[in-house]
């Protein structure tokens, strides 16, 4: 049976592909595909690790105290007919041999099955007994870490002939774990929660591939292996589609591909408006190796580095100044002389430094962590942590321009702590005659009060950025990544298009460099709009660079421009803009 259900849709095109389910808390787990002449040599590492656990689970059972109730050894019997069951066996196996994935990705995806097998049963007694099915899984995966293996094969199902390409189904994936898919055997992703500006949902876009989050149900409505189109551009999921909506869909993934092809010949054509306004185009990255993609995509520098991703998931122990120095560096030099802006850590709310998902992170932090000890505010409170940071990004601005972006800024005494931490990192570099070269230092405004104070900001930094994905959240009061009300996220707002404008117009009367480097930089719904506020520079992820690009030659800055005001006094400006926009260029100028 085919079932359709909505989310909503964070990164375009359309995915086709039998769904991988993976819970929340195996996402790390590596998934890659062997060579088929290396399926025998992984069941075999299977084999070895399964044995491992035999003697383990064997060892606690010849152990347990004379006093120990006797179901727990009952319970390790159980485990231990579990793992040689020789129905489970022969699915791990031909999860290995048939579709070649590696062993780990073998008990996931088996776990998964079973799982749902005995969820639906109608005993209580069995239904419980998954979590022994999860226990045998969990210590299965832990002996094939400690066992190795080589490096992870991420090669794309294609090429063994046949196979079908694949979608990763999770309740949730925390913003860090979607990082290891970049470049991964999915070709696309649906998950339960998460708003549109969630991290996660960032994170997906930057990788360029559809996606849709916060679709409630999916993991749980979804099977293994079941078929799954995704479409990104409207937030459907469709399960197990009829063979015409297949085609149809395959149709579109194919007009899609085609648009992008077309779009991708503008990558080297200057962004200039129709009446001659240059606009600057950067890119988001999140890790150095994206640095390529980013200059391929055209981007003149990097408007936003976000660093945050070097720091997660190290179960706290952060990296040092020379590793930090090294990632800086690798992207300052990758980047060829373009200007690399590195945003200090933005730890916090949807991005805690230890794996967590989004609702692990609201049921360990009932306090709103968005609200609390996040960006700039922990930077400031972990002294020893941003002088390592600041040095680290000094130092990389000897082999570039670096331009240091800081997060979340909104108080005066913040403002005069970076500006005394920063010079401290000079002093203490040129103490130790390590050399470094100026960097402009730039404020992120993504707090409504940051945007109200501009003459205080624009007095001590370079350059501000807007970081409308923040801006909007806390100008609304709605959590960016709670889907229960992504409906109220929006930025049309008049409240949030009147921050937004009235930055732009400050920055732009003071003289200062002004990026946008929030999610609307790369929606081209907003490209006129913003351009007609005075923005000249929008920083994105590099796959909406060509498409914004496009929207830039078509536009004339002087007409947007002064369509603006009249927009910005309207109780609906979405509506007002359609209009406004619609009207051929020539009636607006009578
Ligand atoms: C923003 O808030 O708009 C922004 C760019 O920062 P982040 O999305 O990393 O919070
Ligand atoms: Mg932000």
């Amino acid at each position: 049976m085919s079932i359709q259900m909505f989310g909503l849709p964070v990164s375009r095109g359309v995915a086709i592909g039998r769904a991988v389910l993976v819970d929340s808390s195996r996402v790390d787990v590596a998934h890659y595909f062997v060579e088929p002449e290396r399926t025998g040599a992984e069941i075999d590492r299977l084999r070895h690790a399964r044995n491992t656990v035999a003697e383990e689970l064997g060892t606690l059972k010849r152990d347990l105290p004379a006093e120990a109730p006797t179901e727990l050894a009952a319970l390790l019997d159980v485990h231990l007919m579990l793992l040689h069951d020789p129905m489970i066996t022969e699915a791990l196996r031909q999860w290995i041999e048939v579709r070649h994935y590696n062993a780990e990705w073998a008990v996931t995806a088996q776990t998964e099955v079973l799982v749902r097998q005995f969820d639906e049963m109608d005993d209580a007694y069995l239904r419980e007994r998954k979590a022994d099915i999860e226990q045998v899984a969990e210590r299965l995966l832990r002996a094939l870490s400690r066992e190795g293996g080589g490096l992870p094969q991420v090669t794309q199902p294609g090429d063994f002939g046949g196979e079908d390409p694949l979608v990763l189904v999770a309740n949730d994936i925390a913003p860090a774990d979607m990082l290891q898919f970049k470049g991964s055997v999915f070709t696309g992703f649906v998950t339960d929660v998460g708003g549109r500006t969630s991290h996660t949902a960032i994170v997906a876009r930057s990788m360029d591939i559809p996606a849709v989050v916060g679709a409630r149900e999916a993991s749980r409505l979804v099977r293994q292996d079941d078929w799954l189109i995704i479409d990104g551009d409207t937030g459907a999921v469709l399960i197990n589609p009829s063979p015409i909506v297949l085609e149809e869909y395959r149709f579109r993934q194919r007009q899609s591909e085609l648009e992008r092809a077309r779009l991708h010949r503008l990558r080297h054509t200057p962004a200039v408006t129709l009446d001659g306004a240059p606009v600057e185009l950067l890119a988001n990255i999140e890790m150095p190796g994206d640095a390529p993609a980013a200059l391929e995509a055209g981007a003149v520098g990097v408007g936003l580095f976000r660093t945050e991703f070097l720091f997660m998931n190290r179960g706290g122990a952060l990296p040092d100044e020379d590793e930090q120095f090294e990632a800086y560096r690798a992207a300052v030099e990758a980047m060829k002389g373009l200007p690399v802006t590195i945003r200090t850590v933005d730890i916090g709310a949807d991005k805690p430094l230890d794996r967590m998902s989004l609702t692990e992170l609201r049921h360990e932090h009932a306090l709103n962590p968005a609200l609390g000890l996040r960006a700039i505010r922990w930077s400031l409170a972990e002294p020893a942590m941003f002088r390592q940071q600041l040095r680290a990004i000094l130092r990389a601005s000897a082999y570039g321009k670096v331009r240091v972006l800081v997060p979340m800024v909104a108080h005066r005494r913040e403002v005069q702590a970076i500006v005394e931490a920063l010079e401290r990192a000079k002093q203490h570099l040129r103490e130790a005659a390590v050399p470094f070269n100026d960097v402009e230092l730039g404020a992120m405004v993504e707090v409504p009060a940051a945007a109200m104070v501009m003459p205080m900001l624009l007095q001590h930094f370079d350059f501000v950025s807007l970081g409308t994905n923040d801006l909007i959240q806390y100008t609304l009061a709605i959590d960016r990544a709670d889907e229960s009300v992504a409906h109220l996220y929006d930025p049309w707002h008049p409240a949030v298009l009147k921050l937004i404008a009235d930055v732009i117009s400050a920055a732009n009367a003071a003289g200062k460099h002004v990026s946008v480097c929030g999610e609307m930089a790369g929606d081209t719904a907003f490209t006129e709009l913003l351009i007609g506020m005075g923005l000249r520079s929008l920083s994105m992820h590099p796959s909406q660079m060509a498409a914004v690009k496009q929207r830039v030659l078509r536009i004339d800055s002087q007409r947007v421009g002064r369509l603006v005001p009249s927009v910005l006094q309207s109780p609906d400006p979405a509506s007002a803009w359609q209009q406004a926009i619609a009207v051929p260029a020539r009636s607006a100028l009578n």
